[in-house]
Formats: C-alpha cells, structure tokens, sequence
C-alpha cells in the first residue's frame, strides 16, 4: 500500500512537473516571439515610428483598446484638438518629438491622453461647426421674434419676404416703396431684438463649449494617466509630458483648453488617488495575454496604422486563431 502510495506521489510529482514544463516551454515560446515581431519592427520602421508603435501597441493592449485599429500621423503643426474627427487618429506634432529627449514615458502620457479623447468619445466643435451653431441660433431668433411681430397689421401688411431681406441687411429700393417709416422703425426694432438674442444665446454656446472642452481635457488626462500606468509606464511620465509642452516651441492654447498648471494640479490628484501597483499589474496580465499588434507603415512614411487585435481582415484573424 505504501509503495503503491509513493509510486502514485511520484507519478502525480511528474504529472506536475511536465505540466509546469509545458507552462514554461509555452511562456518562454510567447515571449521569444513577441521579441522576435519587435526585432523586426525595429529594423522595418524609422526610430520616431518604432517607437510610437511600441507605445500605441502596450497602451492598447494593456487597456482593451486593440478591439479597433489606431492611425498614428506626424503632423507639422500643433493643434489641441490634434485627435480630431477621423476616429481612432494620434496626431503627433514634430516639435514635441524634438523635445522628448528620449523619454518614453511622457511621449506614452500624450499619446494616451489622445487615445483617451477617442475612447470617452469626446466631441470637437470646430470653426466651421460653430459658425453652423450662430447660423441656426440667429434663425430661430428671427422666427421667435417675427412670429411674434408678426400677429400686429404692419408686419402682416408687410409679408414675410420683405421683413426676412431687412432683418437679413438687405434694404434696397424694393423696401422703401413697400414700407411707411412707422413700419420701417418698428421692423428696426424687431433687428435690434434679434441682435439681442443672437449676442446672448452666442456668448453662452461659446461659454457651453469651453466648459465641455475643459472638462474633457481633465478627463481625458485621467484616462490617460490610468492607461499608460498601466501599460507599464513610469507614474511621473504624464507631469513631465506637461513640462514638456510648456516648453516646445509651436504649442498654444486658446481659452478653451485648461492651463498646464491646472492640469498638473489635477493630475497630481489623480496619482494620489489610485493604486499604482494594482494598475500595473492588471495591465501585465492582459500583455501576457495578448500578442503584438501588427501594422502596416504607408509608402510616403507618414502614416502608421496599427491593426486591432483581429489583424486587418477576417483570413488574419483565421490565421492568428487557427495558423495560417
Ligand atoms: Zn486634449
């Protein structure tokens, strides 16, 4: 019974052991060809690219942001809403790659910041937009104030045509022939009560639009401290990114965007806030797990595209599951 007992003890010791060996075999295989798809991304891509896509590729990962592709473009000029309309786009500014110094965990922090916008879904309103917005307020200025107007004689006797070209600057010769002067004060009137409106209601869009922008600023420095922590980035890497903007030549901020001294007041709450080491290791299991993203480099070499988790098509994805 005993050697019966000791034999079963050796044979489930061995059972252990070639399974911790198979572990270790198939841990040491992942890891040896994940270094190898670095390698060679190291001898394919240009130093400034190569590191970006190391960046984008651990930030995504680590974070469940590889479900979609990323676009990476270098871009001449700074822009606070760099992120801007086309989804899932970084754009980089040449001047801050200038003024790294070969730090990547402040080049991580801005990179997550702008992965960050894209994740929240946060929205730009641009000068076109806007314009777009006071064109829609003055229109419903006019009508709120005309259709008001427009239940006494004279602005009935005067017709709506009429009364939208002058509210619109347009007094020609076709007016003064319709118009007696009395009616002519009182859609006067009518003009100034719109101009009213319009500089009231357009003052608070502007007002609206600072307050969300400012908002999504600290949210998206949150997000993006989180997520480079987690991908394994060093903690301080977000306030030198913030020092780093201070002094890139080409960096500017309109009103809308909070100052660099706001956001390192928030950011250092942030830090306070949340447990580092839990972040960190969150983020190595889902690395782990995971494998490196593929890319495609664009012939003109300013775009980098890096493939979501699935590869760029459904045969990719077929070949990452099944071998190809
Ligand atoms: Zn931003």
């Amino acid at each position: 019974m005993s050697r019966l007992k000791t034999k079963f003890s050796v044979s489930l010791t061995c059972l252990c052991l070639l399974l911790f060996s198979t572990a270790v075999t198939t841990k040491v295989e992942a890891a040896t060809e994940t270094k190898s798809v670095f390698q060679k991304a190291r001898r394919q891509l240009p130093p400034d690219f190569y590191a970006l896509y190391r960046i984008v590729d651990r930030i995504a990962r680590a974070n469940e942001y590889d479900t979609r592709p990323w676009q990476i473009v270098r871009v001449g000029q700074y822009d606070t809403q760099g992120f801007g309309k086309n989804p899932n786009t970084i754009a980089i500014f040449n001047g801050i790659l200038e003024e790294l110094g070969s730090d990547a965990s402040a080049l991580a922090c801005m990179i997550s910041h702008q992965m960050a916008h894209h994740r929240q879904r946060h929205q730009v309103v641009n000068a076109i937009e806007k314009a777009e917005l006071i064109a829609q307020i003055r229109e419903e200025a006019e009508k709120e104030v005309l259709g008001r107007k427009r239940k006494t004689s004279a602005f009935a006797a005067v017709g709506d045509f009429v009364v939208r070209r002058m509210i619109g600057g347009t007094i020609g010769a076709v007016v003064g022939g319709v118009l007696d002067s009395k009616s002519y004060t009182r859609i006067r009137k009518a003009q100034r009560q719109i101009d009213v409106i319009v500089e009231k209601k357009t003052a608070q869009l502007a007002e609206n639009i600072k307050q969300q922008s400012r908002k999504d600023e600290f949210e998206a420095d949150k997000v993006a401290y989180l997520a480079s922590v987690k991908a394994g980035f060093d903690k301080e890497g977000c306030l030198r990114a913030m020092s780093i903007l201070n002094r890139t030549p080409g960096v500017k901020f309109d009103d809308n965007h909070p100052t660099v001294n706001e956001r390192i007041t928030a950011i250092k709450a942030v830090m306070k806030k949340f447990q580092n080491q839990s972040l960190v290791e969150e983020g190595k299991q889902k690395l782990f797990q995971t494998q490196p993203l593929t890319y495609n480099f664009s012939a003109n070499q300013t775009n980098l595209l890096i493939n979501s988790r699935h590869g760029t098509s459904v045969g990719d994805d077929i070949d990452r599951m099944f071998g190809g």
